[in-house]
């Protein structure tokens, strides 16, 4: 009897054995915390994040895309792109930086390609800034935040080192996907410097868009951007051909980013000092009976066509 008891005892104590080393085996291979996941189906295509507080996880949480129209720049894209580097990872920036490079041989058609880089980004990115590759931010105070209310116009006229009209937009515009939808994105009739921005002004006007500027900086216009773009190097297309002058005067109700005519030859992933980005070779397309203007030929009588 007394055996019988013993082989009992024995029996139970090898059982509880195995059985808490099952458990404990269960427990070991569970996730530490148990905490509901608060990530979203956006993360996951996000960049990788410092994840140390969850207030940079909420700042960085719209991303944002970077198109840089771009054409014969290089050496202010070897600037350009680390500058933009530094100077967004310390504000916790979702960002990539595309670089629009415009491949034909018209003349180079700045609002188009950021149409076309718009079509290209839409789907990924909450936002865009519309960027050009010689202006950089240099006060850290100027924000790339999301513009959730409207556009934010970082290099507003008080602060631009060479545009002062208060209706000036150029140089670095941020606004969300919506906002560019609603107004059809930029007119695609501006061929050669200038114009394009003044008319995505007035589009964003109609569209009763209230354009948001920088508060609060003190810089003012000769320190808070540097604009690297030497005149007589890099000059500025400014000939007016055919009937140019005219038709870039008007609000443009015929083209935006629902007709942008273009293919996309090739997309390069590429490094520059450390910064990853994607150059797209855009190849516009020009209907001639619209926009003449896309090739100025170097005959006088068109290039100086009176006003
Ligand atoms: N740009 C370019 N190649 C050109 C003309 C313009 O890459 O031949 C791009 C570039 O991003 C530049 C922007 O368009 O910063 C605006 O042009 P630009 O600097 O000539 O105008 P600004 O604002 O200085 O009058
Ligand atoms: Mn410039």
């Amino acid at each position: 009897m007394h055996n019988y008891w013993q082989k009992i005892v024995i029996k139970c104590l090898l059982i509880s054995i195995f059985v808490s080393f099952f458990f404990t085996c269960i427990i070991s291979i569970l996730p530490i915390s148990t905490d509901e996941c608060v990530c979203n189906a956006k993360d996951n295509n996000s960049k990788n994040l410092p994840n140390t507080e969850s207030s940079i996880w909420k700042k960085s949480e719209h991303k944002l895309a970077i198109l840089v129209p771009f054409r014969d720049r290089f050496e202010e894209l070897l600037t350009f792109a680390p500058h933009m580097k530094k100077f967004l990872d310390k504000q916790n920036i979702n960002y990539h930086i595309f670089i629009l490079h415009q491949t034909d041989k018209f003349r180079f058609n700045r609002a188009s390609l950021i149409n076309v880089g718009f079509i290209y980004v839409n789907k990924n990115f909450d936002y865009v800034a519309m960027h050009d590759v010689d202006l950089l931010p240099i006060n850290d105070n100027l924000s790339y935040e999301y513009p959730d209310t409207g556009p934010f116009h970082i290099s507003s006229p008080d602060l631009h080192p060479r545009y002062h009209y208060p209706t000036f937009i150029g140089g670095i515009l941020l606004i969300k996907r919506d906002h560019f939808i609603i107004v059809n994105g930029m007119s695609n009739k501006y061929w050669g410097w200038g114009l394009e921005d003044d008319e995505f002004y007035v589009r964003l006007k109609e569209a009763n868009l209230k354009v948001y500027r920088p508060k609060n900086i003190s810089t003012g216009i000769h320190n808070t951007f540097k604009h690297i773009h030497d005149k007589n190097h890099r000059k500025r297309d400014m000939a007016k051909c055919f009937n140019q002058r005219d038709a870039t005067r008007k609000r443009d109700r015929q083209t935006g980013l629902n007709n942008v005519s273009y293919k996309i030859d090739e997309v390069v992933n590429m490094t520059i000092s450390n910064t990853h980005l994607t150059l797209l070779n855009i190849a516009l397309i020009c209907d001639k009976s619209l926009t003449p203007w896309c090739e100025c030929i170097s005959n006088r009588t068109n290039l100086t066509q009176k006003n």
